[in-house]
């Protein structure tokens, strides 16, 4: 599979064990590098670090492991540093590549790392996480500032994406769930068939075949490639892969980050934006039987009755997506077809609370 940006076109492979193929790939889009740095989290060095490695050595690479600290704590100026302060020290120069070997933490960090040491060198994203079908494909890659989420950034296309389904055995249900959140996402945004077919054969995630795993990650970076593809700067139909999120980003902000997984709050966003499509647009989208499937996966489908909907209005309002105090949803005229739609916030509010009394 080819990813197509404006800036320039790589390579997703995709598969099972393929990890022993990383270096044969890797040396086929970047010629010749002088260093190869590893960024990778203490979680995924411990599980993989030393068979990447190993895989590059054979090679006759020069390779190099900088770790950090697993989780978002590591997207910080401090972390970034570090890594800088490490490459530094190990003489790495423009013809070095950097891998960013783990989830979508180590992805964004390593990928900026990449993006701004000495203008800018090369990276390969190595995904280890369900999440990172979405995370390692487009470009953005960002810190945090303690005053905003990846509010210091750039974008940054790897060389290729080098996705081994076998890391995805030793990620924890939860994240398995966070990432298939985003999954469904893609499904809802683009292909109605294959919302469907998800829902026919995916009644839980505690027994996904490597099969399933290869076709529905497939679809999900398909569609992300192919949105990316069109707009790789965020000018328009980027602004699609919001859907849940307005909602959903509310709910992390208000219950505390760490207390609701990514995927679970933008699963409990899209059922809301999914229940106000049908009404705005007077469709039926078997509202229903989502939510049940929802349940069935063990997404929550109901917002806390200790959280306020004026709070989360609050929430919304401060999003830096919003204008004027004009909430923007991505709503669906039909599953596949994404618009974007804006509200007032009395408006919003009366159909937040009517949903969380009758719709949920
Ligand atoms: P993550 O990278 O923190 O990984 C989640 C946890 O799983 C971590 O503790 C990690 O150590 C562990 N882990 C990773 N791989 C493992 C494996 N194979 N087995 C066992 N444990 C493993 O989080 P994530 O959910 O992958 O990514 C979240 C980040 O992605 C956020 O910072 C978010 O902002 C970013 N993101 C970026 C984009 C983008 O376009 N750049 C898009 C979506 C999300
Ligand atoms: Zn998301």
């Amino acid at each position: 599979m080819m990813i197509q940006t404006k800036s320039r076109p790589y390579p997703v492979f995709l598969g099972d064990g393929i990890i022993d193929n990383v270096g044969e790939w890797l040396l086929s889009v970047c010629n010749n590098p002088s260093k190869i740095l590893i960024i990778t989290d203490q979680t995924v060095k411990d599980l993989y670090g030393g068979k990447l490695e190993s895989v590059l050595k054979a090679f006759d690479l020069d390779v190099l492991t900088c770790v950090v600290p697993s989780g978002e704590q590591s997207k910080s100026f401090e972390t970034y540093y570090k890594c800088l302060t490490f490459a530094l020290e190990n003489n790495l120069d423009r013809e070095s590549v950097i891998i960013a070997f783990g989830g979508g933490v180590v992805g964004d960090l390593a990928g900026f790392v990449a993006a701004t040491f000495m203008r800018g060198i090369p990276f390969i994203q190595v995904p280890t996480t369900l999440l990172a079908h979405d995370s390692a494909v487009g470009g953005k890659v960002a810190i945090n500032h303690p005053l905003g989420k990846n509010m210091i950034g750039a974008f940054h296309q790897p060389h290729a994406i080098i996705y081994d389904t076998q890391f995805l055995k030793t990620l924890p249900l939860l994240e398995i769930r966070s990432g298939f959140a985003e999954v469904v996402k893609h499904g809802f945004i683009n292909d109605r068939s294959f919302v469907e077919n998800l829902m026919k054969t995916i009644h839980s995630l505690n027994h996904v075949t490597s099969e399933q795993l290869q076709w529905f990650i497939r679809k999900g970076i398909e569609v992300k490639a192919e949105i990316v593809a069109e707009d790789e700067r965020e000018t328009g139909k980027r602004a699609f892969l919001n859907f849940g999120h307005t909602l959903g980003h509310a709910l992390e902000a208000e219950l505390g980050y760490g207390k609701i997984s990514h995927g679970d709050a933008v699963a409990c966003g899209m059922l809301f934006a999914l229940w106000l499509s049908e009404k705005i647009f007077r469709k039926d989208f078997q509202y229903k039987s989502i939510k049940n499937w929802f349940n069935e996966i063990g997404f929550p489908v109901k917002i806390d009755e200790t959280i306020q909907t004026e709070s989360l209005l609050e929430r919304m309002k401060k999003d830096k997506k919003t204008v004027h105090s004009q909430i923007r949803f991505v709503l669906l005229e039909d599953i596949g077809n994404p618009v974007l739609k804006t509200f007032d916030t009395h408006t919003l509010y009366s159909f937040l609370n009517e949903w969380r009394t009758e719709g949920c």
